[in-house]
C-alpha cells in the first residue's frame, strides 16, 4: 500500500477507506497480536482515525477490542503489522475512572500533568479550564467518593484533557453507569468532541451508544478479532438525544446489530 492509494472499496473489510490516510492521527496497518501464551487476540486489523473522526469498535466479549487499544497506547506490542501514532497526542480513558481516593478532584485532574513535570501555573490554569469543560467546576475540592459514577468519569476525562491530546482511546468508559447518566454523558462527549475536533477510538457493548457517538462503527469478529464490517454514520456532528428515536437511527442500529450477530458465529 502507498500513502496515495485511496481507491479501495468500502466493502472490503480489510481495507476500509481511511486505512492509509496520511493525515490520520492513529492508524493500524495489518496489525496482529498474539500473546506469549499463544492466544491470538487480534488478526490483520487495518483502519485509521483522522482528526474529528469518532470511530467505535463493537464485537463479542474477548474478541480483542481492549488489546487493540492497548497496542495503540503502546502498553502491548503488536506481533505483526504496524501502528502509526504520536503517543504524546494520545489520551486514554478506562472503564473505571481510576481516580486516587486520597486526592481531591482537582489534584486527580492534575495528576498526569504533575507526572509530566508541567509547571504549576500552567497546570493549574489547565486544570480549571478542563474541569469547566466537563462541568465539574463546583466539585474541584471534593474527593472521588463524594462524586457520582458519572462525575467520576468526567473527572477521568478532564485528567486526560489536561494533557491536550488530539486523539482519545476509550475503553467502555460508560459501561458501569445507569442509562440516563450514560445518555447524558454521550451528549456531553459528543458536544466536546465536535467543538474541539478530537479524534476518538471508542469501545462499547452498546450499539445505540456506538451509533449515537460515532462517525464510523467497526464490527469485530470473535477471537481472533478481525474487522468484519464498517458502517459510516451519516448524521450531522451535532446530535440531539432524540436522534435515538429517528427511523434512520433504528435502521442503522439494526444493520450493526445484524453484523454483530454474524460476528459471534
Ligand atoms: P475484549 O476487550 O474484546 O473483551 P481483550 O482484548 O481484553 O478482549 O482480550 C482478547 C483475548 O486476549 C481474550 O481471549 C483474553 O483472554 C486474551 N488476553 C488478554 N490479555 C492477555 C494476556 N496478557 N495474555 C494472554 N491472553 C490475553
Amino acid at each position: 500500500m502507498t500513502e496515495t492509494s485511496t481507491t479501495h472499496s468500502h466493502h472490503d473489510p480489510t481495507m476500509p477507506p481511511a486505512a492509509v490516510s496520511s493525515d490520520a492521527v492513529l492508524s493500524f496497518d495489518h496489525v496482529s497480536m498474539t500473546f506469549p501464551d499463544g492466544t491470538h487476540a487480534v488478526d490483520d486489523v487495518s483502519f485509521s482515525v483522522r482528526p474529528g473522526e469518532f470511530v467505535t469498535v463493537v464485537g463479542p466479549s474477548g474478541c480483542g477490542k481492549s488489546t487493540l487499544l492497548r497496542v495503540a497506547a503502546g502498553l502491548e506490542h503488536e506481533t505483526a503489522g504496524s501502528v502509526a501514532v504520536n503517543r504524546s497526542e494520545l489520551g486514554y480513558v478506562f472503564q473505571d475512572a481510576t481516580l486516587l481516593q486520597w486526592r481531591t478532584v482537582r489534584r486527580n485532574v492534575a495528576l498526569f500533568a504533575e507526572l509530566d513535570g508541567m509547571a504549576r501555573p500552567e497546570r493549574e490554569r489547565r486544570v480549571d479550564e478542563k474541569l469547566s469543560l466537563v462541568n465539574l467546576d463546583g466539585f474541584a475540592d471534593k474527593y472521588p467518593r463524594q462524586l457520582s459514577g458519572g462525575m467520576r468519569m468526567r473527572a477521568s476525562l478532564a485528567r486526560s484533557l489536561v494533557m491536550d491530546p488530539l486523539i482519545f482511546l476509550f475503553d467502555e468508559p460508560f459501561g458501569a453507569l445507569d442509562q440516563i447518566t450514560r445518555e447524558r454523558l454521550n451528549s456531553e462527549l459528543l458536544e466536546l468532541f465536535a467543538r474541539q475536533g478530537f479524534g476518538a477510538l471508542f469501545i462499547t457493548h452498546s450499539i445505540a451508544e456506538a451509533v449515537f457517538l460515532s462517525t464510523r462503527v467497526l464490527v469485530m469478529s470473535a477471537r481472533p478479532g478481525r474487522i468484519v464490517a464498517a458502517f459510516d454514520v451519516p448524521f450531522a456532528p451535532s446530535r440531539s438525544p432524540e436522534l435515538r428515536f429517528d427511523p434512520q437511527f433504528a435502521e442503522l442500529s439494526g444493520e450493526v446489530s445484524q453484523a454483530l450477530r454474524g460476528a459471534h458465529s
